[in-house]
């Protein structure tokens, strides 16, 4: 069987936290989404976190040279080896370029950026609604997906937060950063013959059947 090395692209609030959860489950794959990891380090008051929030807090991209090593130092973990989902990275060319060496030098390659599309009108009306548990970031919407009950998270019971950058001006800037900066990536990686989109604006199961159904077929596809 071929490992997964798999890439979420999409802009804020297309659903790709919510497809990862299910994608990571389905294939028992290491999970490294970069926002996690940046609001994390962010609550230790780590250094990471205190040049990260700056730059979250604007809406704006943490730059590439604090990122990629993140990213990187993960993919070439141990627990890696079988492959990875990585939502949120990258969102730049050079970000991918970094991503794309890192995997090369490994003797790997990407399998699939799995692209979640949907319009801004869709993104603002999730991104207003999301709410996090303070715990583990399990992800809820008020209206599409609200927890059984209100204000608590089904899972490990913590209070929902709203994320900071989830706010009104925040959520424009947000879309207006991926437009100029991460957009590029869908020709990069159509280009590279890897890119496979999907309508984010379907329901969560639908999105997901039809990722797990484009995964089968390239799996298959590998074996021939
Ligand atoms: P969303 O899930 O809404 O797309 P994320 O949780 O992925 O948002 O990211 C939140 C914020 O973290 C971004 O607005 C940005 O400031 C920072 N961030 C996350 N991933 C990256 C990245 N690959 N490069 C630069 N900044 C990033
Ligand atoms: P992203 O990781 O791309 O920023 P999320 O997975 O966090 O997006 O989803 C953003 C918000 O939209 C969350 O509140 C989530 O519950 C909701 N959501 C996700 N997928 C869908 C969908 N297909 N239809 C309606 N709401 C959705």
């Amino acid at each position: 069987m071929i490992e997964l090395n798999l890439i979420l692209l999409g802009p804020p609030g297309a659903g790709k936290g919510t497809q990862a959860a299910r994608l990571v489950d389905d294939f028992e794959l290491p999970y490294f989404a970069t926002g996690d990891i940046l609001r994390a380090a962010v609550t230790d008051g780590s250094e990471l976190g205190t040049v990260a929030k700056r730059h979250m807090d604007a809406g704006e991209l943490v730059p590439d040279e604090v990122i990629c090593g993140v990213v990187i130092e993960r993919v070439d973990g141990p627990n890696a080896r079988d492959g990875f989902v990585l939502d949120g990275f990258p969102r730049t060319i050079p970000q991918a370029e970094a991503l794309e060496e890192a995997v090369s030098k490994l003797g790997r390659r990407l399998t699939a950026a799995l692209l979640v599309e949907a319009p801004d009108a869709e993104v603002i009306r999730r991104l207003s609604g999301r709410r996090i548990c303070s715990k583990n970031q399990h992800t809820y919407h008020v209206e599409f997906d609200p927890p059984k009950n209100e204000g608590f998270c089904d899972q490990d019971g913590s209070p929902l937060i709203q994320r900071d950058d989830d706010k009104p001006e925040t959520i424009a800037k947000r879309l207006e950063v991926y437009h100029a900066q991460t957009t590029p990536l869908i020709e990069y990686y159509d280009t590279a013959g890897l890119l496979r989109r999907f309508d984010g604006t379907r329901l969560p199961t639908e999105v997901h059947d039809h990722i797990r159904a484009t995964i089968a077929t390239l799996r298959l596809e590998s074996d021939l």
